[in-house]
Protein backbone atom coordinates (compact mmCIF):
# COMPACT_ATOMS: atom_id res chain seq x y z
CA UNK A 1 0.00 0.00 0.00
CA UNK A 2 2.82 2.48 1.34
CA UNK A 3 4.69 1.34 -1.82
CA UNK A 4 1.90 3.09 -4.47
CA UNK A 5 1.66 6.09 -2.62
CA UNK A 6 3.83 8.96 -4.33
CA UNK A 7 6.45 11.07 -2.87
CA UNK A 8 4.46 13.98 -2.39
CA UNK A 9 1.27 11.54 -1.08
CA UNK A 10 3.85 10.16 1.83
CA UNK A 11 4.80 13.42 3.04
CA UNK A 12 1.75 15.00 3.25
CA UNK A 13 0.55 11.79 5.40
CA UNK A 14 3.87 12.41 7.09
CA UNK A 15 2.51 16.01 8.26
CA UNK A 16 -0.37 14.62 9.25
CA UNK A 17 0.80 11.59 11.76
CA UNK A 18 3.49 14.58 13.21
CA UNK A 19 0.43 16.94 14.08
CA UNK A 20 -1.83 14.40 15.09
CA UNK A 21 0.84 13.60 17.61
CA UNK A 22 1.16 17.05 18.44
CA UNK A 23 -2.38 17.22 18.98
CA UNK A 24 -2.69 14.79 21.16
CA UNK A 25 0.17 15.77 23.19
CA UNK A 26 -1.47 19.64 24.08
CA UNK A 27 -4.63 17.51 24.59
CA UNK A 28 -2.87 16.02 27.51
CA UNK A 29 -1.19 19.21 28.59
CA UNK A 30 -4.58 21.05 28.39
CA UNK A 31 -5.86 18.49 30.81
CA UNK A 32 -2.37 18.57 33.00
CA UNK A 33 -1.61 22.30 33.45
CA UNK A 34 -5.10 23.91 34.53
CA UNK A 35 -2.79 27.34 33.80
CA UNK A 36 -2.72 26.62 29.80
CA UNK A 37 -6.23 24.95 29.70
CA UNK A 38 -7.60 26.92 27.39
CA UNK A 39 -4.80 27.90 25.21
CA UNK A 40 -3.66 24.27 25.04
CA UNK A 41 -6.99 22.90 24.06
CA UNK A 42 -6.79 25.45 20.81
CA UNK A 43 -3.57 24.50 20.28
CA UNK A 44 -4.75 21.17 20.22
CA UNK A 45 -7.71 21.72 18.42
CA UNK A 46 -4.80 23.53 15.67
CA UNK A 47 -3.16 20.50 15.88
CA UNK A 48 -5.35 18.10 14.72
CA UNK A 49 -7.23 20.08 12.20
CA UNK A 50 -4.21 21.10 10.26
CA UNK A 51 -3.60 16.87 10.60
CA UNK A 52 -6.83 16.33 8.81
CA UNK A 53 -5.93 19.16 5.77
CA UNK A 54 -3.02 17.09 5.51
CA UNK A 55 -5.08 13.86 5.34
CA UNK A 56 -7.42 15.14 2.99
CA UNK A 57 -4.59 16.74 0.63
CA UNK A 58 -3.42 13.60 0.23
CA UNK A 59 -6.61 11.69 -0.39
CA UNK A 60 -6.81 14.74 -3.24
CA UNK A 61 -4.03 13.22 -5.17
CA UNK A 62 -5.28 9.61 -4.84
CA UNK A 63 -8.17 10.45 -6.26
CA UNK A 64 -6.89 12.90 -8.88
CA UNK A 65 -9.07 15.61 -7.65
CA UNK A 66 -8.52 18.97 -9.80
CA UNK A 67 -8.58 20.93 -6.80
CA UNK A 68 -8.34 20.80 -2.76
CA UNK A 69 -11.71 19.89 -1.45
CA UNK A 70 -13.16 22.85 0.63
CA UNK A 71 -12.89 20.61 3.82
CA UNK A 72 -9.22 20.56 3.72
CA UNK A 73 -8.93 24.20 2.72
CA UNK A 74 -12.16 24.73 5.77
CA UNK A 75 -9.43 22.83 8.84
CA UNK A 76 -6.48 24.57 7.47
CA UNK A 77 -7.61 27.98 8.02
CA UNK A 78 -9.76 26.80 10.71
CA UNK A 79 -6.75 25.86 12.74
CA UNK A 80 -4.57 28.64 12.26
CA UNK A 81 -7.41 30.63 13.51
CA UNK A 82 -7.23 28.46 16.56
CA UNK A 83 -3.38 28.67 16.68
CA UNK A 84 -3.57 32.59 16.91
CA UNK A 85 -6.57 32.21 19.29
CA UNK A 86 -4.92 30.01 21.84
CA UNK A 87 -1.84 32.30 21.69
CA UNK A 88 -3.49 35.80 21.82
CA UNK A 89 -5.24 34.01 25.09
CA UNK A 90 -2.23 32.39 26.80
CA UNK A 91 -0.43 36.08 26.37
CA UNK A 92 -3.43 37.63 28.33
CA UNK A 93 -5.17 39.36 24.65
CA UNK A 94 -8.57 38.99 23.47
CA UNK A 95 -8.90 36.22 21.33
CA UNK A 96 -10.14 37.62 17.84
CA UNK A 97 -13.32 36.51 16.43
CA UNK A 98 -14.76 38.68 13.92
CA UNK A 99 -11.85 39.35 11.64
CA UNK A 100 -10.89 35.52 11.18
CA UNK A 101 -14.68 34.58 10.94
CA UNK A 102 -14.68 36.96 8.00
CA UNK A 103 -11.87 35.25 6.54
CA UNK A 104 -12.99 31.72 6.59
CA UNK A 105 -16.17 32.84 5.04
CA UNK A 106 -13.76 34.11 2.09
CA UNK A 107 -12.70 30.88 2.04
CA UNK A 108 -16.31 29.41 2.02
CA UNK A 109 -17.65 31.66 -0.29
CA UNK A 110 -15.00 31.85 -3.32
CA UNK A 111 -15.06 27.66 -2.91
CA UNK A 112 -18.87 27.39 -3.05
CA UNK A 113 -19.92 30.59 -5.43
CA UNK A 114 -17.51 30.51 -8.07
CA UNK A 115 -17.62 28.57 -11.32
CA UNK A 116 -15.33 26.16 -11.98
CA UNK A 117 -13.59 28.36 -14.09
CA UNK A 118 -12.99 31.40 -11.87
CA UNK A 119 -12.37 28.98 -9.09
CA UNK A 120 -9.27 27.85 -10.78
CA UNK A 121 -8.18 31.51 -10.94
CA UNK A 122 -9.40 32.66 -7.40
CA UNK A 123 -8.97 29.79 -4.95
CA UNK A 124 -5.19 29.45 -4.42
CA UNK A 125 -4.59 33.49 -4.38
CA UNK A 126 -7.65 33.59 -1.39
CA UNK A 127 -6.81 30.68 0.16
CA UNK A 128 -2.50 31.87 0.57
CA UNK A 129 -3.81 35.05 1.04
CA UNK A 130 -5.87 34.42 4.13
CA UNK A 131 -3.16 32.10 5.75
CA UNK A 132 -0.67 34.38 4.90
CA UNK A 133 -2.71 37.38 6.79
CA UNK A 134 -3.14 35.39 10.03
CA UNK A 135 0.29 34.14 10.61
CA UNK A 136 1.68 37.57 10.19
CA UNK A 137 -1.15 38.92 12.70
CA UNK A 138 -0.01 36.41 15.05
CA UNK A 139 3.51 37.29 14.45
CA UNK A 140 2.73 40.82 15.80
CA UNK A 141 1.04 39.43 18.78
CA UNK A 142 4.23 37.23 19.49
CA UNK A 143 6.95 39.74 18.76
CA UNK A 144 4.63 42.40 21.08
CA UNK A 145 4.71 39.83 24.05
CA UNK A 146 8.46 39.20 23.55
CA UNK A 147 9.31 42.74 23.85
CA UNK A 148 7.03 43.72 26.47
CA UNK A 149 6.37 40.58 28.76
CA UNK A 150 9.28 38.36 28.24
CA UNK A 151 11.70 41.16 27.42
CA UNK A 152 13.55 40.06 25.10
CA UNK A 153 16.50 41.63 23.36
CA UNK A 154 15.61 40.19 20.09
CA UNK A 155 11.49 39.94 20.16
CA UNK A 156 11.26 39.55 16.65
CA UNK A 157 12.82 35.71 16.97
CA UNK A 158 9.95 34.76 18.90
CA UNK A 159 7.67 35.61 16.06
CA UNK A 160 10.58 34.19 13.39
CA UNK A 161 8.48 30.64 12.57
CA UNK A 162 5.65 32.47 12.53
CA UNK A 163 7.01 35.40 10.22
CA UNK A 164 8.20 32.81 8.25
CA UNK A 165 5.11 30.79 7.41
CA UNK A 166 3.47 34.20 6.99
CA UNK A 167 6.25 34.97 4.01
CA UNK A 168 5.80 31.62 2.43
CA UNK A 169 2.13 31.69 2.21
CA UNK A 170 2.57 35.26 1.11
CA UNK A 171 4.67 33.91 -2.05
CA UNK A 172 2.60 31.00 -2.72
CA UNK A 173 -0.59 33.90 -3.16
CA UNK A 174 1.42 36.06 -4.83
CA UNK A 175 2.38 32.87 -7.68
CA UNK A 176 -1.07 32.07 -7.85
CA UNK A 177 -2.45 35.78 -8.81
CA UNK A 178 0.21 35.52 -11.29
CA UNK A 179 0.08 32.19 -12.57
CA UNK A 180 -2.74 30.45 -11.44
CA UNK A 181 -3.35 27.55 -13.59
CA UNK A 182 0.43 26.45 -12.85
CA UNK A 183 0.21 26.83 -9.21
CA UNK A 184 -3.00 24.72 -9.34
CA UNK A 185 -1.65 21.84 -11.09
CA UNK A 186 1.30 21.80 -9.11
CA UNK A 187 -0.47 21.55 -5.79
CA UNK A 188 -2.31 18.55 -7.55
CA UNK A 189 -0.01 16.39 -8.84
CA UNK A 190 3.11 14.67 -7.62
CA UNK A 191 5.08 17.83 -7.70
CA UNK A 192 8.59 18.58 -6.27
CA UNK A 193 6.92 21.56 -5.59
CA UNK A 194 4.56 19.86 -3.30
CA UNK A 195 7.34 17.61 -1.99
CA UNK A 196 9.56 20.87 -1.16
CA UNK A 197 6.45 22.48 0.23
CA UNK A 198 5.46 19.88 2.91
CA UNK A 199 8.96 19.20 4.26
CA UNK A 200 9.35 23.12 4.80
CA UNK A 201 5.99 23.00 5.79
CA UNK A 202 7.22 20.42 8.15
CA UNK A 203 10.32 22.46 9.98
CA UNK A 204 7.81 25.07 10.06
CA UNK A 205 5.31 22.95 12.37
CA UNK A 206 7.98 21.80 14.78
CA UNK A 207 9.26 25.67 15.00
CA UNK A 208 5.60 26.38 15.74
CA UNK A 209 5.34 23.71 18.20
CA UNK A 210 8.62 24.85 19.90
CA UNK A 211 7.49 28.58 19.78
CA UNK A 212 4.50 27.49 22.33
CA UNK A 213 6.40 25.42 24.21
CA UNK A 214 8.98 28.50 24.61
CA UNK A 215 5.86 30.18 25.80
CA UNK A 216 4.62 27.78 28.69
CA UNK A 217 8.38 27.49 29.40
CA UNK A 218 9.18 31.04 29.80
CA UNK A 219 5.89 31.32 32.08
CA UNK A 220 6.88 28.65 34.24
CA UNK A 221 10.79 30.25 34.70
CA UNK A 222 9.31 33.48 35.20
CA UNK A 223 6.93 31.95 38.38
CA UNK A 224 10.01 30.16 40.04
CA UNK A 225 12.38 33.18 39.56
CA UNK A 226 9.68 35.08 41.29
CA UNK A 227 9.46 32.65 43.86
CA UNK A 228 13.24 31.66 43.84
CA UNK A 229 14.20 35.27 45.22
CA UNK A 230 11.52 35.90 47.98
CA UNK A 231 11.41 34.72 51.49
CA UNK A 232 8.90 32.45 52.34
CA UNK A 233 7.80 33.82 56.27
CA UNK A 234 8.28 37.71 55.52
CA UNK A 235 7.33 38.09 51.67
CA UNK A 236 10.88 40.26 51.27
CA UNK A 237 13.61 39.37 48.91
CA UNK A 238 15.80 36.57 50.14
CA UNK A 239 19.05 36.53 50.91
CA UNK A 240 20.38 35.83 47.36
CA UNK A 241 17.73 38.40 45.91
CA UNK A 242 19.06 41.25 47.73
CA UNK A 243 22.78 39.58 47.51
CA UNK A 244 22.25 40.08 43.76
CA UNK A 245 20.44 43.67 44.18
CA UNK A 246 23.48 44.57 45.97
CA UNK A 247 25.83 43.58 43.40
CA UNK A 248 24.08 45.40 40.68
CA UNK A 249 23.79 48.67 42.36
CA UNK A 250 27.62 48.84 43.17
CA UNK A 251 28.27 48.38 39.35
CA UNK A 252 25.08 51.13 38.83
CA UNK A 253 27.10 53.44 41.31
CA UNK A 254 30.74 52.73 39.61
CA UNK A 255 29.42 53.72 36.97
CA UNK A 256 27.39 56.71 37.02
CA UNK A 257 28.58 57.30 40.29
CA UNK A 258 25.48 57.60 41.80
CA UNK A 259 26.05 56.68 46.19
CA UNK A 260 23.57 54.61 47.82
CA UNK A 261 23.52 53.70 51.26
CA UNK A 262 23.17 49.91 53.13
CA UNK A 263 21.99 49.57 56.29
CA UNK A 264 21.87 45.90 58.23
CA UNK A 265 19.28 45.68 61.19
CA UNK A 266 19.18 42.75 63.54
CA UNK A 267 16.63 42.09 66.16
CA UNK A 268 17.79 42.44 69.88
CA UNK A 269 17.56 39.32 71.91
CA UNK A 270 15.88 37.55 69.83
CA UNK A 271 16.33 34.51 71.12
CA UNK A 272 14.76 34.68 74.46
CA UNK A 273 11.34 35.69 72.10
CA UNK A 274 11.93 32.23 70.78
CA UNK A 275 12.56 30.99 74.25
CA UNK A 276 10.27 32.81 76.26
CA UNK A 277 6.88 33.10 73.61
CA UNK A 278 7.34 29.81 71.32
CA UNK A 279 9.05 29.47 68.16
CA UNK A 280 5.68 30.65 65.89
CA UNK A 281 5.32 33.99 68.04
CA UNK A 282 9.10 34.56 67.14
CA UNK A 283 7.59 33.83 63.40
CA UNK A 284 5.20 36.62 63.80
CA UNK A 285 7.53 39.06 64.99
CA UNK A 286 9.81 38.71 62.18
CA UNK A 287 6.69 39.42 60.48
CA UNK A 288 6.22 42.41 62.15
CA UNK A 289 9.14 44.12 61.46
CA UNK A 290 9.00 43.02 58.44
CA UNK A 291 5.60 44.53 57.89
CA UNK A 292 6.83 47.92 59.79
CA UNK A 293 10.22 48.30 57.67
CA UNK A 294 8.06 47.35 54.33
CA UNK A 295 6.25 50.09 55.24
CA UNK A 296 8.95 52.85 55.21
CA UNK A 297 10.35 52.03 51.87
CA UNK A 298 10.09 54.67 48.82
CA UNK A 299 10.02 52.51 45.56
CA UNK A 300 13.47 52.60 44.91
CA UNK A 301 14.77 51.31 47.95
CA UNK A 302 15.61 47.24 48.80
CA UNK A 303 14.75 45.43 51.21
CA UNK A 304 15.42 42.27 52.24
CA UNK A 305 15.60 39.33 54.80
CA UNK A 306 19.17 38.30 54.88
CA UNK A 307 19.77 36.09 57.48
CA UNK A 308 17.27 34.59 60.49
CA UNK A 309 16.40 37.86 62.36
CA UNK A 310 18.85 39.80 60.08
CA UNK A 311 17.72 42.41 57.50
CA UNK A 312 19.15 44.23 55.16
CA UNK A 313 18.45 47.70 53.42
CA UNK A 314 19.13 49.36 50.38
CA UNK A 315 18.97 53.05 49.75
CA UNK A 316 19.73 54.08 45.91
CA UNK A 317 21.26 58.17 46.10
CA UNK A 318 21.16 58.39 49.96
CA UNK A 319 24.51 59.49 51.63
CA UNK A 320 25.39 58.37 54.84
CA UNK A 321 24.52 61.72 56.77
CA UNK A 322 20.75 61.20 54.67
CA UNK A 323 20.19 57.39 55.85
CA UNK A 324 20.79 58.08 59.61
CA UNK A 325 17.90 59.91 60.35
CA UNK A 326 15.99 57.02 58.34
CA UNK A 327 17.56 54.64 60.24
CA UNK A 328 16.66 56.68 63.56
CA UNK A 329 12.96 56.40 62.76
CA UNK A 330 13.02 52.80 61.83
CA UNK A 331 14.64 51.88 64.77
CA UNK A 332 11.85 54.21 67.08
CA UNK A 333 9.04 53.13 64.76
CA UNK A 334 9.55 49.25 66.09
CA UNK A 335 10.52 50.34 69.04
CA UNK A 336 7.03 51.67 69.39
CA UNK A 337 5.22 48.96 68.08
CA UNK A 338 5.85 45.68 69.86
CA UNK A 339 4.13 43.17 68.88
CA UNK A 340 0.29 42.22 70.72
CA UNK A 341 -1.13 39.23 70.02
CA UNK A 342 -3.24 36.99 71.56
CA UNK A 343 -3.51 39.14 74.52
CA UNK A 344 0.41 39.26 74.73
CA UNK A 345 2.82 41.81 74.16
CA UNK A 346 6.47 41.64 73.19
CA UNK A 347 8.37 44.05 72.91
CA UNK A 348 10.56 44.64 70.06
CA UNK A 349 13.98 46.48 69.54
CA UNK A 350 16.19 46.76 66.59
CA UNK A 351 20.14 47.64 66.25
CA UNK A 352 21.37 49.02 63.13
CA UNK A 353 24.50 49.06 61.23
CA UNK A 354 24.93 51.80 58.32
CA UNK A 355 27.55 52.20 56.04
CA UNK A 356 27.85 54.34 52.73
CA UNK A 357 29.15 52.92 49.14
CA UNK A 358 31.44 56.13 48.55
CA UNK A 359 35.36 55.25 47.84
CA UNK A 360 34.59 51.44 47.71
CA UNK A 361 35.37 51.00 43.97
CA UNK A 362 37.69 48.57 44.89
CA UNK A 363 35.64 45.91 46.79
CA UNK A 364 32.17 45.64 45.87
CA UNK A 365 31.54 43.88 49.21
CA UNK A 366 33.26 46.11 51.52
CA UNK A 367 30.18 48.49 51.99
CA UNK A 368 28.26 45.41 53.49
CA UNK A 369 31.45 44.48 55.69
CA UNK A 370 31.33 48.14 57.28
CA UNK A 371 27.64 48.16 57.98
CA UNK A 372 28.32 44.96 59.34
CA UNK A 373 30.89 46.12 61.61
CA UNK A 374 28.58 48.90 62.57
CA UNK A 375 25.97 46.70 63.72
CA UNK A 376 28.37 44.54 65.71
CA UNK A 377 29.70 47.70 67.88
CA UNK A 378 25.68 48.84 67.96
CA UNK A 379 25.61 45.60 69.31
CA UNK A 380 28.63 45.78 71.82
CA UNK A 381 27.10 49.32 73.16
CA UNK A 382 23.92 48.21 74.39
CA UNK A 383 21.65 47.47 71.54
CA UNK A 384 18.61 49.12 70.50
CA UNK A 385 20.82 52.25 68.37
CA UNK A 386 21.92 53.17 65.43
CA UNK A 387 26.03 53.50 64.70
CA UNK A 388 27.66 54.71 61.55
CA UNK A 389 30.42 52.92 59.31
CA UNK A 390 33.51 54.56 61.05
CA UNK A 391 35.87 52.93 59.29
CA UNK A 392 38.60 54.94 57.11
CA UNK A 393 37.39 55.38 53.40
CA UNK A 394 39.53 56.43 50.20
CA UNK A 395 37.16 59.16 49.16
CA UNK A 396 37.34 59.80 45.19
CA UNK A 397 39.40 62.45 43.80
P1 LIG B 1 21.40 39.72 69.60
O1 LIG B 1 20.70 40.81 70.30
O2 LIG B 1 22.84 39.63 69.95
O3 LIG B 1 21.19 39.76 68.14
O4 LIG B 1 20.76 38.39 70.15
P2 LIG B 1 19.79 37.41 69.41
O5 LIG B 1 19.17 36.51 70.42
O6 LIG B 1 18.86 38.18 68.57
O7 LIG B 1 20.77 36.67 68.43
P3 LIG B 1 21.14 35.16 68.27
O8 LIG B 1 21.98 35.11 67.01
O9 LIG B 1 21.74 34.60 69.52
O10 LIG B 1 19.77 34.44 68.01
C1 LIG B 1 19.04 34.60 66.86
C2 LIG B 1 17.87 33.68 66.95
O11 LIG B 1 16.98 33.83 65.88
C3 LIG B 1 18.26 32.24 66.99
C4 LIG B 1 17.34 31.55 66.03
O12 LIG B 1 16.71 30.43 66.59
C5 LIG B 1 16.31 32.60 65.75
N1 LIG B 1 15.75 32.49 64.43
C6 LIG B 1 16.40 32.48 63.24
N2 LIG B 1 15.52 32.35 62.22
C7 LIG B 1 14.29 32.25 62.77
C8 LIG B 1 12.98 32.09 62.23
O13 LIG B 1 12.76 32.02 61.01
N3 LIG B 1 11.94 32.04 63.09
C9 LIG B 1 12.14 32.11 64.43
N4 LIG B 1 11.08 32.06 65.24
N5 LIG B 1 13.35 32.26 64.98
C10 LIG B 1 14.43 32.34 64.16
MG1 LIG C 1 19.59 39.32 66.97
MG1 LIG D 1 21.53 37.91 64.17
Amino acid sequence: MLLSLSATEVSFLMLAVIQAVASLVWALAAWAVPDARRAAAHWAAWSGLSATTWVVLSMQLQLQLQSPPLLGVFCGVLGVIMLQRGIRIYIGKPPRWQMPLALLLLVVVTDRLTGPSTYRQLQPMVNFGVLAWLYFGTAVDLRAHGRDELRLRWPVLLALPVLLGGAAYLSRALRAALSPESVLAEMTTNSSLNVGAALSFLVLVLCLHATLLALVVARLVTGLRRLARRDGLTGLLNRRAIEEALDAQMQRSQRSDQVFTLMMLDLDHFKVINDRHGHAMGDHALKHVAALLHGELRNVDLLGRYGGEEFLFLLPGLHLAQALPVAERLREGIAARPLVLAGVTVPLSVSIGVAESAGTQADPRSVLARADAALYRAKAEGRNRVLADDAPRTVRP
